[in-house]
């Protein structure tokens, strides 16, 4: 089945959505049992999609995992409140006192932040690694490496990663480390990461799927082999989502892939048109040649989406970059991103270079970073070459 295909169908079955077109929202704490059995049955199955008690899912979680499994080619999908939360309780969920992580020196930055207070507060040993690492991982493993951090492209600087180069270096020196993937730009439709080896698959469901800024959600879909871990270290931490943001995530995925196809579209009209624009000296686009690891993107992705970079030639003054961003129609100035709304942000390379613990930037322009929207991209161009006007 082709992924437009399983979007429109997937979680839909009549257990979900008892006779109407979608999956019921059941907003639920309490089960009732109606025997001492079926009581003891739901706590032999609560970790197996049957209802046992909120906490642990209701139907309208269930049709949402059942659907991003199907999505992700993965054994099994945990729910949690936000991305970040999802990220942090991949990671907990194999590591103990002393072991090693080696993280992305380009992952988000509260991935990184995470990893920052685990190694002190926990005692876990951290190594950032540049995102061009490929084979070189091998260097960087040690009896105690549980885990590696994979996020492609880097958030910001937009680098796309080799990833089944990175796993099987790692796995000849090390068989059974854990590897998670941030797969939040590709919406786990222009990337399959279970497919080329990757253990667990992450996405902040707040941006893409979820799709209209409105709500928060975090997304793990796992292979078999680190499925039961994963779920039950959620479980003892109390990951849940509320039935309706669940419901939220589902309806979002029957308009996914119309959404990215549209913002791959616009992304790419905008990415050209910048290239050649006097005032950019670099789009940082990962289906332009210029952006660094741009074979992997051929070699490993269907599609692009709507967010990436640019660096201006310049660097922009306090005055500059007010008059800059203060006066955009259609951009507006936000974080996140993946909703229908283009949205704009800047970073100076210094405050860049302060969070990355790799591969500094030696530019010095300003980096512009854009999340291109559903609007007319000729909308949008005309906004963004009033705006660098202004400059
Ligand atoms: C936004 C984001 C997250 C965090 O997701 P939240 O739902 O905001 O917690 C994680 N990774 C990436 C790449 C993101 O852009």
């Amino acid at each position: 089945m082709k992924d437009e295909t399983k979007l429109i169908t997937s979680g839909r079955n009549k257990k979900f959505t008892q006779g109407t077109v979608n999956p019921i929202i059941q907003r639920a704490s309490s089960i009732i049992f109606n025997s001492v059995e079926q009581k003891k049955y739901a706590f032999k199955n609560r970790m197996n999609g049957k209802l046992f008690y909120g906490r642990y899912g209701t139907l309208s979680h269930f049709a949402l995992q059942e659907a991003m499994i199907e999505l992700e080619n993965g054994s099994g999908c945990v729910l949690y409140p936000c991305g970040t939360a999802a990220i942090t309780h991949s990671i907990l969920a194999f590591i103990s006192e002393g072991d090693h992580i080696l993280i992305t020196g380009s992952a988000y930055e509260p991935t990184q932040n995470f990893c920052r207070v685990i190694s002190k507060k926990m005692n876990i040993q951290i190594s950032w690694f540049d995102p061009l690492i490929g084979v070189n991982i091998a260097h960087l493993i040690q009896d105690n490496t549980k885990l590696i951090v994979l996020e492609s492209p880097s958030s910001i600087t937009m680098e796309i990663q080799n990833i089944p180069e990175i796993i099987k270096s790692a796995r000849t020196k090390k068989k059974d480390i854990v590897i998670l993937l941030d797969n939040t730009w590709s919406a786990g439709i222009f990337l399959k990461p279970i497919n080329i080896g990757v253990d667990i698959s992450i996405q902040s469901g707040t941006k893409y799927i979820l799709g209209h800024s409105d709500g928060m959600l975090g997304i793990a879909v796992s292979n078999l082999r680190c499925w039961k871990q994963l779920k039950e270290h959620a479980c003892l931490m109390g990951q849940t989502v509320d039935a309706d943001t669940a419901y939220m995530a589902i309806r979002g995925l029957r308009t996914l892939y119309i959404r990215l196809k549209q913002h791959e579209e616009n992304g790419l009209n905008i990415a050209h048109w910048l290239t050649d624009h006097p005032k950019v000296y670099k789009v940082n686009h990962p289906a332009l040649p210029v952006c660094r690891g741009h074979e992997y993107f051929l070699r490993d992705f269907s599609g692009s989406s709507g967010l990436f970079s640019f660096i201006l030639k310049q660097r922009l003054t306090n005055v500059q970059l007010s008059n800059f961003l203060n006066n955009f129609k259609y951009f507006k100035m936000a974080y996140s991103w993946g909703g229908f709304e283009s949205l704009i942000i800047t970073n100076q390379i210094e405050e860049l270079n302060s969070i990355r613990p790799v591969g500094l930037l030696d530019f010095t322009g300003t980096l512009v970073r854009i999340h291109v929207g559903l609007e007319h991209y000729t909308d949008l161009i005309q906004d963004l070459k009033n705006g660098l006007d202004r400059i």
